[in-house]
């Protein structure tokens, strides 16, 4: 199983990607995890990574695409993945095509979990965080005893700078200009899935198993 797992951010795409990992004894594949690899490892591409990282730079295309076309190589990754983070761009996408041709690959779907904005906004804003003992409560559906008050210790409740409003809605709004070119670009390779991640948990995995073909 070779996937590709979208979704905005607040969407669920971490407790899914668990599943089918638990499931389908699949690496999770995240640009992040790919990018902190190579720098560790010191390979060139992750010293040529690392400069533009220290340097508060984005890293260009030639670089990262570098980094996941070694990343995906590996023989972990042999038998399947999910891979998470990326394509961001069009451009990208192209480059992933060529990588996985290269290694014989084709990807068996692409999974996007569609939760509505308003909704992803309640989910994100609604968060509140103990500043003692870091538990993570929800104002609507998962609400302390006391409001500002952790159930667990006392502590005082806040809400993350990333968390409020306008924060979440620029970066919903950033994910779907960035990922809009992305959904034409599958759909026309005929492997885009679209998921309603407003469903319950195990029913939208039920559903993105059998987007992938897994079950009928
Ligand atoms: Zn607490």
């Amino acid at each position: 199983m070779y996937i590709l797992l979208m979704g905005p951010p607040g969407a669920g795409k971490g407790t899914q990607a668990e599943k089918l990992i638990a499931e389908y004894k699949i690496p999770h594949i995240s640009t992040g995890d790919m990018f902190r690899a190579a720098v560790k490892q010191g390979t060139e591409l992750g010293k040529e990574a690392k400069r533009y990282m220290d340097a508060g730079g984005l890293v260009p295309d030639v670089v990262t695409i570098g980094i996941v076309r070694e990343g995906l190589a590996k023989p972990e990754c042999a038998n399947g993945f999910i891979l998470d983070g990326f394509p961001r761009t069009e451009e990208q996408a192209v480059a992933l095509d060529g990588i996985l041709t290269d290694l014989g690959i084709k990807l068996t779907g692409v999974v996007n979990i569609v939760v509505p904005d308003a909704e992803l906004v309640g989910r994100v804003t609604g968060r509140r965080i103990c500043k003692a003992c870091g538990a993570t409560y929800h104002v609507e559906y998962n609400p302390s005893k006391v409001e500002g008050m952790c159930d667990k210790c006392g502590g005082a409740l806040y809400q993350r700078d990333d968390d409020k409003e306008e924060t979440v809605k620029n970066r919903l709004h950033a994910y779907h200009s960035q990922t809009e070119p992305l959904i034409e670009y599958y759909k026309k390779q005929g492997v885009y899935h679209e998921i309603d991640g407003l469903q319950e948990i195990g029913k939208v995995y039920a559903d993105v198993k059998a987007s992938l073909g897994a079950l009928k």
